[in-house]
């Protein structure tokens, strides 16, 4: 039998850990791996130099490539060292062995061994490229698994079998394809293409959307000012482009705060966004490997009974409130729990239980007299510009908001009052996946959901490690980088870009770069296997229909939700024809993750369905 899989990121790397480890002893089976980037795949290339030291934004010990006991229905599993593990006990004689790696991931391996830590990004490649020599070395006697450094142009099928075009022009055989194939690069859109021949005409610099660990920034120097459109993860990716990496450094002065000190040959950056405000920080890890936190009100229960109140759908507002009170009652619980409150253990755990019975929190909370404890205010953590009074000195105001945000996250992610309640988004995400899986909400509450708790969860729980915060706050007071506020418009004139924001500031650019990925939509990807396969039907959006007849698609493929196989333009399931992971965001939540070990992780699970698909028919 012969297996194709698209993708060797951490997904096409755990259903070929399946396949040869699940498949009998009499089974012959040959799996191909393509990717045009290193075992791994494109966000974790080691070889990619940026890499060496762009940062994960998951803690060393959560990050794991073997499938566990947790994994529900995903075959017999085989244990293996989680990042950490491997770190302590694996890495430095794996890339001692292996000088195609820089000597820099040698030095990291010495300095990363906390559960905390943060590794580089091409660390995680290394872990991959280990974890591919390990699965090598488990290929038994009528088995194969080769990796073909190569892009995969097109699939047609042909009767039962599948005709793969690779970019050197080779044609293959496969009997099953699985295509696992993270962000695509999209065509600009006309904004973009706008912007990007006004650079070329007039002498400056646009770099479009796309990873930033791939973009030339060596051209930049102190003569430049750079606007910088976006405050998410690519934003602190290219804050550390353009300051250590352009000679300066950052060091804790004797109070513990991060200040820079700059080489001079830094461009001057203007930042911003449409919400105004980076990611929050990523609360210090507290939790161990595989510790979930247990919702008290968020169940799937209640969520359930919401949903026979909407007539068999769940109202988005209705969703929204769930969430909400269960992160008040985190919050407020950390709050009481607090080293400076002032209350006994057992007036503590007396508001406690008032709490986990509670209808209405911030009516329990005053009833309990405890006023003095700020409002968990949603729509301030949406906007936390939304109460300054007219006047304020901007910079400063934003300078104490990072400051905020840093002493908070600092408190840990189950302690830290904001971080620690934030946290408990990533732990929930599976319910969330669920909901959105099982079609709870209609078409016109899933938009809204999409518009709404898309941006949130992503402002709150999706944040760098808490130090890139603290380089921020660093370059900003180093005047070497402006956030300015929100709703941030980008035009040209005069020759240059031009940013505006709400508070009516003007900035002038030379540059103009988006920091940001393309949005994930198959409509407008220029990956040439997904334009072909749109080409020829194969891939198709899925269409919602509103409730006044209108419709819209999702950005992602069709498929069988169950088996992942593709449903074509005719409504046919293609056999044999499996896609998941990021391709199907909007079809599902959240596939922008890595596998976490011990808790029936996401990646993990559906990389086991699809192998044992594929072995049935063996
Ligand atoms: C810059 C960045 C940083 C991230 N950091 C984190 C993090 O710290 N923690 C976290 O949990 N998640 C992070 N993510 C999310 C990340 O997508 C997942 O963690 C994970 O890598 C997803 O695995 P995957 O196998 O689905 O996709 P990927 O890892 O993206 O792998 C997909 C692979 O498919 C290949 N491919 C695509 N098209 C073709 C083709 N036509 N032919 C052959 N190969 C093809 C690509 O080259 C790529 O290597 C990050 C994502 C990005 C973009």
């Amino acid at each position: 039998m012969q297996v194709a899989i698209i993708g060797a990121g951490p997904r096409g790397l755990a259903v070929a850990e399946r396949l040869i480890n699940l498949v009998d002893d009499q089974t012959q089976i040959n799996v191909q791996i393509y990717d045009p980037y290193a075992i791994g795949g494109r966000v974790w290339d080691p070889f990619i130099p940026k890499n060496r030291f762009f940062l994960m934004n998951t803690v060393v010990d959560q990050i794991t490539l073997f499938n566990d006991e947790s994994i529900e229905n995903g075959g017999k599993p085989l244990p293996g060292p989680n990042m950490l593990q491997w770190l302590e006990n694996e890495a430095e004689s794996f890339i001692v062995a292996h000088p195609e790696f820089d000597e820099q991931y040698k030095r990291e391996v010495t300095e990363l061994k906390l559960s905390k830590s943060f590794a580089s990004r091409g660390m995680m490649g290394i872990y991959a490229a280990w974890f591919f020599e390990w699965l090598t070395g488990r290929v038994r006697h009528k088995q194969t698994l080769n990796f073909s450094n190569q892009s995969v142009n097109n699939v047609q099928r042909f009767g039962k079998t599948f005709e793969l075009e690779l970019s050197d022009g080779t044609r293959i055989l496969s009997e099953h394809v699985v295509m696992a194939l993270g962000h695509s690069d999209n065509y600009l859109t006309s904004e973009e293409a706008m912007f990007a021949s006004f650079a070329e005409n007039h002498q400056l610099r646009y770099i479009g959307p796309k990873h930033p660990s791939e973009t030339d920034l060596s051209a930049f120097d102190e003569n430049d000012n750079v606007i910088i459109r976006g405050l998410g993860l690519s934003f602190f990716d290219y804050l550390i482009a353009l300051s250590v990496k352009k000679g300066g450094k950052f060091e804790r002065n004797n109070t513990g705060e991060l200040v820079y000190y700059p080489s001079g040959h830094e461009p001057h950056v203007i930042a911003g966004s449409r919400g105004g405000f980076p990611l929050h920080a990523r609360g210090v890890n507290e939790k161990s490997a595989s510790e979930l936190y247990e919702p008290r009100f968020f169940t799937l229960p209640a969520l359930d009974a919401l949903r026979a109140a909407g007539n068999g759908h769940l109202v988005y507002s209705d969703f929204e409130k769930l969430i909400v009170k269960e992160l008040t009652y985190k919050y407020l619980l950390n709050r009481i729990h607090a080293k400076d409150s002032q209350l006994t253990y057992d007036q503590a755990e007396t508001l406690k239980s008032a709490l986990s019975t509670s209808a209405d929190l911030n009516d329990t909370v005053k009833k309990l007299g405890l006023d003095n404890i700020p409002k968990f205010d949603l729509e301030l953590i949406r906007n936390p510009a939304r109460d300054l009074p007219a006047g304020t000195n901007y910079r400063e105001w934003f300078l104490q908001y990072l400051e905020d945000d840093i002493k908070d996250a600092r408190l840990g992610n189950k302690h830290a009052p904001y971080a620690g309640a934030f946290d408990i988004l990533r732990d929930m995400r599976d319910r969330v996946r669920y909901v959105v899986e099982h079609d709870y909400f209609s078409a016109d509450e899933y938009e809204k959901f999409m518009n709404q708790f898309k941006p949130l969860d992503t402002l709150v729980s999706v944040g760098p490690p808490l130090e890139r915060v603290e380089q921020l706050r660093a370059l900003i007071k180093a005047g070497i980088f402006e956030v300015t506020g929100a709703d941030i418009k980008v035009t040209v004139e005069n020759d240059m870009f031009v940013a505006r924001d709400i508070l009516g500031q003007e900035f002038y650019g030379n540059a103009l770069i988006e920091a940001r990925l393309g949005a994930i939509d198959i409509a407008l990807s220029r990956n040439p296997l997904i334009v072909n396969l749109r080409q020829n039907g194969i891939f198709v959006q899925p269409v919602r229909t509103r409730d006044d007849g209108s419709t819209y698609k999702l950005g992602s493929a069709n498929v069988d939700r169950r088996t992942f196989e593709v449903i074509d333009a005719s409504g046919s399931t293609v056999s044999h024809l499996y896609v998941f992971g990021i391709t199907l965001e909007g079809l599902k939540w959240f596939t922008t993750v890595i596998p976490r070990p011990g808790v029936n992780t996401l990646i993990l699970r559906e990389s086991a369905w699809i192998a044992e698909c594929i072995l049935a028919h063996a």
